[in-house]
């Protein structure tokens, strides 16, 4: 059995309100970064949580402690979301962290099939900036149905 945790990043799912539903999903049916593991491997999700938010160039070693929340669980690997490999200045640097810090820890760069990046940062910087804060989430992002300024 595959114990596995996900780390995602905090502007989509706390600021964005991304239920991370498209990971699980993946994750259930083993697509994306899931099809790694064999198929007749059972997949344990032991758990999920977001990064401590931006660390500024000064301090990636703030996500420790929310990598120690699941490690801490005999996880053997630790996806990172699509969306902080997607968005984050600091993923390098988180990746390194974690390496030194949890040398018993395999880190997997994603989680659900990547799509097209771009697209995927300008739903982003959409949601974080609208104007009328809340009115839009990542579910309307993944559902397709976010709007612009211009429509
Ligand atoms: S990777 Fe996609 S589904 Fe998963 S938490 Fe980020 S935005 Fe949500
Ligand atoms: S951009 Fe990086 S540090 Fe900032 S909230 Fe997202 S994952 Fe965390």
């Amino acid at each position: 059995m595959a114990r596995i945790g996900i780390i995602t990043c905090a502007n989509c799912t706390q600021d964005a309100n991304c239920a991370a539903v498209v990971c699980l999903g993946d994750l259930r049916k083993r697509r994306g970064f899931f099809e790694r593991y064999p198929k007749d491997e059972p997949l344990d999700l032991v758990g999920l949580i977001s990064c401590a938010g931006c660390p500024t160039l000064a301090a990636a070693e703030k996500i420790l402690r929310r990598v120690k929340a699941i490690a801490d669980f005999k996880v053997h690997a630790l996806h990172l979301s699509y969306c902080m490999t997607a968005v984050c200045p600091f993923v390098h640097k988180y990746q390194e962290v974690i390496k030194e810090n949890f040398p018993g820890l395999e880190i997997v760069p994603g989680t659900h099939k990547p799509g097209p990046l771009p697209e995927f940062r300008r739903g982003v910087k959409e949601l974080l900036c609208q104007t009328l804060a809340g009115t839009q989430t990542m579910a309307d992002m993944i559902r397709g149905t976010i709007k612009t300024p211009q429509e």
